[in-house]
């Protein structure tokens, strides 16, 4: 536990500030960005290439700094009482093309009662956004993603998100939610420390559970909140 501890406060300073710099480093990006697409018109062919080299290098900044503002925004989050059905099914629908494109096909199993759940949509969202890419991201030839929902204990809700790619070696478990871990060419490493601070800020767990070449299932649980009472009820 104290090294579980030690690792949470690790991470919610290095979020905060990494943050904190993201949102910094955006105006300049666009300027740079903005100044890069005009010289575009107006260098010699033969050093085009620079600058859609520096143009590439630019989206990949963004890229990373936008991973990081989803935990920024402290005056745009939300806590309301949200069904987690509905999230969950907001966010397969968004997924859907991709998983056409992918030759991923995607199952629900929604069992039991409706699982309200005092959260940020919009942080929710992000973090099995971040899942579910990641399971396709492991599943290059295709393959299956299974979205489970169930009550787990009486104050629980957990969803489990199952794919069947590569999966993860035991041993490299313990630093998925670490900033900046990937073993992608093109990865950031963000995507997994982003969501864990989200789920610890909902007072909710993640966990993998993996088999290599067989696959993996990614385990969020939230509190549940008590059905929502009628008004008239009050
Ligand atoms: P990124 O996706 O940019 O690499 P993440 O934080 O999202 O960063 O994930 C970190 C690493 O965890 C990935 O590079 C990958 O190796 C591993 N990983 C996460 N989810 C899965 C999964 N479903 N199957 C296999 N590996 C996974
Ligand atoms: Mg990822």
């Amino acid at each position: 536990t104290e090294e579980l501890l030690r690792k949470s406060e690790k991470l919610a300073v290095v979020g905060e500030m990494a943050a904190g710099v993201a949102h910094e480093i955006r105006n300049p990006l666009t300027t740079l960005k903005g100044f890069t697409q005009l010289l575009k018109g107006e260098v010699d062919s033969n050093r085009l290439s620079l600058l859609d080299l520096m143009m590439s290098e630019l989206n990949r900044i963004e890229m990373i700094t936008n991973e990081f503002m989803v935990i920024a925004k402290p005056q745009a989050i939300e806590y309301k009482a949200n069904n987690l059905k509905d999230i969950v099914n907001q966010v397969l629908s968004f997924m859907e093309p991709q998983a056409l494109l992918q030759n991923v096909n995607m199952n629900k199993q929604f069992i039991g009662t409706e699982p309200y759940v005092q959260c940020d949509e919009n942080q929710l969202k992000q973090v099995f956004i971040n899942i579910i890419k990641n399971a396709f991201e492991a599943m290059p030839n295709g393959g299956n993603l299974t979205v489970e929902i169930k009550e787990s204990t009486n104050q629980n809700i957990a969803i489990s998100i199952k794919d069947t790619g590569v999966g993860i070696p035991k041993e490299i478990i313990p630093k998925l939610c670490e900033p900046f871990y990937t073993l992608k060419e093109k990865g950031t490493g963000l995507g997994l420390m982003v969501s864990y601070r989200i789920i610890e800020a909902h007072k909710g767990t993640i966990e993998f559970a993996s088999d290599v070449s067989k696959g993996t299932i990614v385990t969020v649980q939230l509190p549940l909140q008590a059905a929502e009472v009628p008004v008239s009820c009050l």
